[in-house]
């Protein structure tokens, strides 16, 4: 089977390990991913620490951007040499989510165990969140990549499998923010960055951005925050109430 270097997990709490492991070429369906860039989410971090438990070893990495080097049987619209973003979200497009119009809340479970890694001796390699994108290359199913511009940044495009879409989604998409409304984002890192724009571009009219740090705050004036409120101040929230232009409390 083929090797590619992976950072993996052994024990939770400790330094990953590069190392070689394999990967098995793609199945009907799936695809092959040689990746340019990868993002590091909270959820990476959180899973390394051990603070949701799972199967060890394991290669944690979810956000992720390459080029298509192989293709399965049956993969409809994708090609060798395609850019493409790599994301955790996998969707079996038969459940009843999938068919309601709803994949992202696919119902059907998948087993990172039984993926395509395994430890360069053959052993167990669990590949977290379905996509285990720590590595050079990885296989997944054929709906978990966006073919993207070949001139679009990998390092930028990677953002978008799971932090962009994660803040857009939450303004867009849970809170249905329509065109006029205003908004107050409690925290301006990689997901309130990306509410933030997520509002701006729904047509918000006022965006109040909340967060401790004042250097988070410029950064989400350029994002499209028409406010920024500073946590670390006396009741905050009377000046966030202020920024949205309603009545001051008591
Ligand atoms: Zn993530
Ligand atoms: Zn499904």
């Amino acid at each position: 089977m083929p090797t590619v270097k992976a950072a993996v997990c052994h024990e939770f709490g400790t330094p990953l390990s590069v190392e070689n492991v394999q990967i098995r070429a793609p199945e009907m369906g799936e695809i092959e991913v040689t990746l340019e860039a990868c993002a590091i989410c909270h959820s990476d971090i959180s899973y390394a620490g051990g603070a949701w438990g799972d199967s060890l070893p394991a290669v944690y990495g979810h956000e992720a951007a390459g080029k298509i080097t192989s293709v399965g049987g049956g993969v409809r619209g994708l090609a060798e040499g395609d850019s493409v973003v790599v994301t955790l979200i996998r969707a079996c497009g038969n459940c009843v989510c999938c068919a309601g119009g709803t994949p992202t809340l696919c119902e059907t479970p998948y087993d990172g165990d039984l993926g395509p890694l395994k430890t360069a001796d053959g052993g167990k390699l669990h590949r977290a969140m379905a996509c285990g994108a720590f590595a050079e290359k990885v296989v997944v199913d054929q709906r978990q990549v966006v073919k993207i511009a070949e001139d679009i940044p990998k390092d930028a495009a990677a953002l978008l499998a799971c932090g962009v879409i994660t803040g857009v989604g939450a303004v867009v998409n849970a809170a249905k923010l329509t065109a006029g409304q205003d908004v107050v984002v409690i925290g301006a890192g990689g997901v309130g960055l990306n509410a933030i724009q997520g509002a701006r571009i729904a047509g918000a009219r006022r965006i109040v951005a909340v967060d401790m740090s004042e250097e988070k705050l410029a950064i989400a004036k350029e994002f499209g925050a028409t406010a920024g409120v500073l946590a670390t101040g006396d009741k905050p929230w009377r000046d966030a109430k202020a920024a949205i232009g309603a009545v001051r409390m008591r």
